[in-house]
């Protein structure tokens, strides 16, 4: 089966609504290759997300860049599933690394939180992803598949789940990971889903990466073969965001 790829924009927390409303002109004006060849996926801050959603175009969807681990209720400052549903926001980012250090997101949490949103509909970007120590200690690959057990033990379908492997040293430091790191990890990731999981989600799910993806690194990056799109920080809020859509090709 063939794996769509699929471009995710996540904006971080930044942003005014006329820089918002600035991005989205940009993109709705942008030549880029269809729907049926690339999933193009931007994610606002909350705040942004209904302005965002009425804006842009028909053939890019929105994501929220997080959301509560249950219903919603007495949970001052969160954000609930249902509550995105509501909103008609078809997708969330979950696990960022962001949230798994700054804000202390075990792996037991996103795995809750990926099998909560999957459950009300909402499509998931999860992220897996080492450390600069995890991985000068050998430990990459132990790492991000403690990280995707985590959630595999939650979730019993994948079909709305896309795995971003987002390297933590590469996350808005300039430091990209090599298409040959890259397409390790994603292999790797492959053959756990395969073992652990089934053959299928293995040959269906696609596995994305982020950190400090930009025009010029793109496309070779995108053209290994467990590579099948990006999760884009820092330059999803610029215009060469078109370009790196444009790798599917
Ligand atoms: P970056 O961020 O592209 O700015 O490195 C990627 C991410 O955190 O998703």
């Amino acid at each position: 089966m063939g794996r769509k790829f699929f471009v995710g924009g996540n904006w971080k927390c930044n942003g005014t609504t006329e820089e918002v409303k600035k991005i989205v002109t940009m993109l709705n004006e942008a030549e880029v290759p269809s729907e049926d060849v690339v999933e193009v996926v931007v994610s606002p801050p909350y705040v942004f997300l209904p302005t965002v959603k009425s804006l842009l175009r028909p053939d890019f969807h929105v994501a929220a860049q997080n959301c509560w681990v249950k219903k919603g209720g007495a949970f001052t400052g969160e954000v609930s599933a249902e509550m995105l549903v509501n909103l008609g926001i078809p997708w969330v980012i979950l696990g960022h690394s962001e949230r798994r250090a700054l804000l202390n997101e075990s792996n037991e949490f996103v795995g809750d939180k990926v099998a909560y949103a999957l459950s009300q509909g909402i499509k998931v970007i999860a992220c897996v992803g080492e450390t600069l120590e995890q991985r000068e200690a050998g430990s990459t690959v132990a790492v991000v598949a403690e990280q995707t057990k985590a959630i595999a033990e939650k979730v019993s379908d994948w079909t709305n789940i896309v795995l971003a492997y987002e390297p933590v040293w590469a996350i808005g430091t300039g430091k990209v990971a090599s298409p040959a790191q890259a397409q390790e990890v994603h292999f790797e990731l492959r053959k756990w889903l395969k073992e652990k999981v089934s053959a299928e989600v293995a040959a269906s799910t696609r596995i994305i990466y982020g950190g400090s993806v930009n025009g010029a690194n793109c496309k070779e990056l995108g053209g290994q073969p467990d590579v099948d799109g990006f999760l884009v920080g820092g330059a999803s809020l610029k215009p060469e965001f078109v370009e790196i859509i444009k790798a599917a090709t």
